[in-house]
């Protein structure tokens, strides 16, 4: 095997860089899906990470990676998701400026949820591509760093550190399910789960819906999708044509990829929310695979819990039995 971009030693010091900043969330047992199963069923609670999502590890990491001087110019990114508010908060806590640039179609309450973290909004152009020239330029004519999403090894080592833990909690662990979109979750828990416990299988989990990695796993590289509504909104968006480091580490580490419909997600979102778990669809995707069978538990399973930032009022509607976004 050629070497890949991140190794375990990588995820262990962004351990060390990230402790005491990002929380280390707690791990539960599915009693109910347990029973059905036969086998323990173990929910990685991450959806109680201090922005609601795993996305402040990789984000907190990659800033503290950073040398001094370039701290200094301030940070940026075009997300407005999970990405984005990890972003704004690790920087709040590191006291370096952030610029979140969007388009002018973000909604003003979403406008408001950034400014709150203490990030500069710049609002540029129609569309998510004019967002992300003026990242560009921030980076070309300002001096400042873009923050990527997944494809970049300090995130995809901070996210990795999830795989850490969950070895340490589960060390007899069978299977971990993990949500999949751009690949940096997965790949990095992977590379410390296939390091740590090499029997171990890790799966990717994702919507039928627009599914990136898995069309690009499927054809042997990069390819881009149709992106479309879905309850995973977490989980949309491509991989980048010019993918470096996250399609290698998925190609070389998953044991396979798997695809649900909106129904299924929903059934997730339900089955964990009477549970207590108020998590967003892309969260609930790895229980969703198991209630549908997709997913064979072998031992020991855990599903990654991988954020809660759902609307309220969407999430009572699913509860209620919807099963759809519109
Ligand atoms: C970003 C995100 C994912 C997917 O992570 P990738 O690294 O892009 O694969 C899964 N769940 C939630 C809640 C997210 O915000």
């Amino acid at each position: 095997m050629s070497a890949l971009p991140v190794t375990l030693s990588d995820i262990e010091a962004a351990r060390d860089r990230i402790a005491g900043r990002v929380r280390r969330t707690p791990m539960v047992r599915d009693e109910a899906l347990t029973a059905r199963l036969g086998h323990p069923v173990l929910l990685k609670c991450e959806y109680r990470q201090a922005t609601g999502a795993f996305k402040l590890r990789g984000a907190t990491n990659a800033l503290l990676t950073l040398p001094p001087e370039r701290l200094a110019r301030g940070v940026v990114t075009a997300s407005t998701g999970n990405h984005g508010r990890a972003v704004a908060h690790a920087a709040r806590e590191l006291a370096v400026r952030a610029v979140v640039c969007l388009s002018r179609l973000v909604p003003q309450n979403k406008v408001a949820a950034i400014r709150d973290l203490g990030a500069e909004v710049r609002i540029v152009g129609a569309s998510q591509d004019d967002a992300m020239l003026e990242v560009a330029r921030a980076v070309a004519e300002e001096g400042m760093t873009e923050v990527p999403p997944f494809d970049d090894p300090a995130v995809v080592a901070g996210q990795g550190t999830l795989g850490l833990e969950i070895v340490e909690d589960c060390p007899e662990v069978a299977s971990v399910l993990v949500p999949l979109s751009g690949g940096g979750l997965a790949g990095g828990i992977a590379v410390a789960v296939k390091a740590l416990r090499p029997q171990a299988r890790v799966i990717g989990v994702t919507m039928e819906r627009g599914a990136a990695m898995h069309a690009s796993l499927a054809a042997g590289r990069p390819v881009e999708v149709e992106e479309l509504p879905s309850l995973a909104d977490s989980l949309g968006g491509g991989i980048g044509l010019q993918n470096r480091v996250t399609f290698p580490l998925c190609r070389a580490l998953l044991d396979g990829t798997v695809l649900l419909t909106e129904a299924e997600i929903a059934a997730g979102i339900r089955h964990l929310g009477r549970q207590g778990h108020t998590v967003e669809g892309a969260a609930a995707v790895g229980i969703a695979a198991l209630l549908a069978g997709k997913v064979r538990a072998d031992g020991p399973t855990v599903a990654l819990l991988s954020g809660g930032n759902i609307a309220l009022d969407l999430h009572a509607r699913i509860m209620a039995g919807a099963e759809a976004v519109a």
